[in-house]
């Protein structure tokens, strides 16, 4: 393989950034966000149901026309920051996708106040059909939405208010760098670098890592406490305004799960919280301690790690999914050969790895940051699941294109199980085996129990602060509490730990995002294994659910795979799918 063919070919989607057809496209948005905003602006709501779904299938086109050159921006920026030309082209995406969306946010406002009867009317309608869950997903906030002079003075003063804390934490935790001795060498980290780590073999290593990388976090514990409990204050304050009765019904009304569903999920994970503690013994034994302290959880389990080359990575993941379908195999090798993968890390490149869906209408890329780990092939598994996610769901229009939130992780993390049972059942040498399985199940106790210990400290905090302020020592005791639930007497926790909630930037960019990941990994682990009982047959389901996209709800796309997210008893068996797991680990450990 050639260098080349291991960078995107961008030119799928425009030739160069200095091109005519993406200055044609760029040059004429304006113009177009105002035609649509001069014939529809305060006329919304006296259209007929024809003219409806005419004027919502004319804001679909414009914004798919306006999806492409904006993704083609982001992509090269990710590809290479350090270039003036992507720099220059990505801003100038930015302030004009602000000045659209500025335009055109009175539409969606219009389609929400629409009223009951109107609504009726489009729902019969049958050429509205495609627009129904879309619609919906705008009006499921009505109840909950301000005047508009008042939405508009909200977001305004949250930019000295609730965003400036926000930035605050991000700029303060990005600022810290730490000194560390590591081989005999003083050594300067960043935070990241610090947190890797923690799957050092050397357990005194892990543990002045994570005690460093805390303590730093406490020294700035009044900046924090600020933060967190100011954070807390003005989702209480909002929570009032808007007529909400509970911190987290926000999130689940988005997410369209109902408050019930959420806590049944979150009860049946603690419910199983001995299954880790189970797990975190066994690791203690292979580790040879006494007790696994929560520095070590991700320590490595044999000396030496297995590396690939990327070609190898590439036929592994392609024959997992080839295995599964060869239809699946076929997409994610498209990926490869036509160029639609960014590879190798360089300097100036986006870290980690992401895919991006852009529209029905074009091909899907995928970012990644190979460096011939296991984890790497993880990862481009993961990312070929999302890429193989936008293909399948292609068969949609815009609006419904984009899968879900709780569904938005199904492909990736079917792909990642797809891709272990095939190193497992190819794999003879009991030391890789056992590598695999213990990082398998670690994945799922970091995106199950652990989320949910996250979200119950989350839930708590809020509550407590619509009573007062809290101080650091509480908020502590409140993580420790949690924490303390999922270790039980498995595992200590270092004292450092103290600090532990302070540098979680979910709690504080997307509040109650992590019951999502408990959600969508139970949810693959549920589908995994219906499909290992019902082989051929569970196939057409799967597909069905991908085809989907997000077109339906979370509990009606899972319907489709035959998976009654509602059932009382379908939670437990995912966590059976790990039991299964860790007894096979039992017989190798
Ligand atoms: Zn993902």
């Amino acid at each position: 393989m050639t260098k080349s063919d291991l960078m995107w070919n961008t030119a799928l989607l425009y030739p160069a950034p200095d091109s005519q057809e993406l200055e044609a496209d760029l040059g004429s948005f304006d113009q177009l966000a105002a035609d649509f905003r001069r014939t529809y602006f305060e006329k919304t709501a006296a259209l007929d149901d024809s003219a409806i779904v005419a004027a919502i299938r004319e804001y679909e086109n414009l914004q798919a026309r306006m999806a492409k050159p904006f993704c083609y921006a982001h992509l090269l920026f990710a590809a290479d920051s350090g270039s003036d030309v992507n720099r220059a082209l990505s801003q100038r995406c930015s302030e004009l996708g602000s000045r659209l969306s500025q335009q055109l946010l009175f539409f969606d406002l219009e389609l929400m106040e629409l009223s009951d009867e109107r609504f009726e009317s489009i729902r019969s309608f049958s050429a509205a059909s495609p627009y129904i869950h879309f619609l919906e997903g705008i009006r499921k906030f009505r109840p909950h939405t301000l005047k508009e002079n008042e939405e508009r003075l909200l977001t305004r003063k949250d930019l000295t208010g609730v965003r400036a804390f926000t930035k605050l934490f991000d700029e303060l935790s990005a600022s810290f760098s730490y000194q560390m001795e590591l081989d005999g060498e003083m050594r300067t980290f960043t935070g990241e670098e610090l947190l890797s780590l923690l799957h050092h073999t050397s357990p005194d290593v892990r543990f002045q890592a994570m005690t460093l990388f805390l303590e730093k976090h406490g020294e700035h514990g009044i900046v924090y406490n600020a933060v967190f409990n100011n954070m807390a204050l003005d989702h209480g304050q909002e929570m009032e305004l808007r007529h909400y009765n509970t911190p987290i019904q926000p999130t689940n009304i988005g997410n369209e799960i109902p408050d019930e569903a959420v806590e049944h999920l979150m009860q049946v994970t603690e419910a199983n919280y001995g299954l880790a503690q189970e797990y975190f013994r066994i690791k203690a034994g292979m580790l040879k301690m006494e007790r696994l302290r929560n520095c070590d959880i991700y320590a490595p389990v044999a000396e030496t790690e297995r590396s690939f080359t990327f070609d190898e990575a590439r036929k592994i993941v392609v024959d997992s999914y080839r295995e599964f379908d060869p239809a699946f195999g076929s997409i994610v090798e498209a990926f490869f050969s036509e160029r639609r993968v960014d590879v190798m890390p360089r300097t100036g490149k986006s870290g980690g790895a992401f895919a991006m869906g852009i529209s029905p209408d074009l091909p899907p890329f995928l970012l990644l940051n190979f460096t011939g780990t296991l984890r790497d092939l993880a990862t481009i598994a993961h990312e070929a699941g999302h890429g193989l996610h936008f293909v399948i769901s292609q068969k949609q229009r815009l609006l419904n294109y984009h899968a879900p939130l709780p569904l938005a992780e199904t492909a990736s993390v079917f792909g990642e199980m797809l891709l272990t049972r095939r190193l497992l059942d190819n794999e003879t040498d009991p030391v890789i085996r056992r590598s695999l399985l213990c990082a398998k199940i670690e994945d799922i106790i970091a995106t199950t129990f652990r989320q949910t210990v996250l979200t119950r400290f989350e839930l708590r905090l809020h509550t407590e602060r619509t009573v007062g302020l809290l101080s650091n020592d509480r908020i502590a005791e409140i993580w420790l509490e949690e924490n303390a639930k999922l270790y039980g007497d498995a595992v200590e926790m270092i004292p450092a730990y103290h600090w532990g909630w302070s540098y979680i930037s979910h709690f504080i960019h997307s509040r109650f995002y992590c019951y999502s990941y408990t959600f969508a990994e139970l949810l693959v682990l549920a589908l995994f294994q219906k499909y290992r009982e019902e082989g051929e047959a569970f196939k057409p389901g799967y597909h069905a659910l991908l085809e989907s996209g997000g077109a339906l709800s979370p509990a009606d796309t899972a319907r489709l795979a035959g998976i009654d997210i509602t059932d009382s008893g379908f939670w437990q068996k995912g966590y059976d799918v790990l039991a299964g797991l860790i007894a096979e680990l039992k017989l190798i450990a």
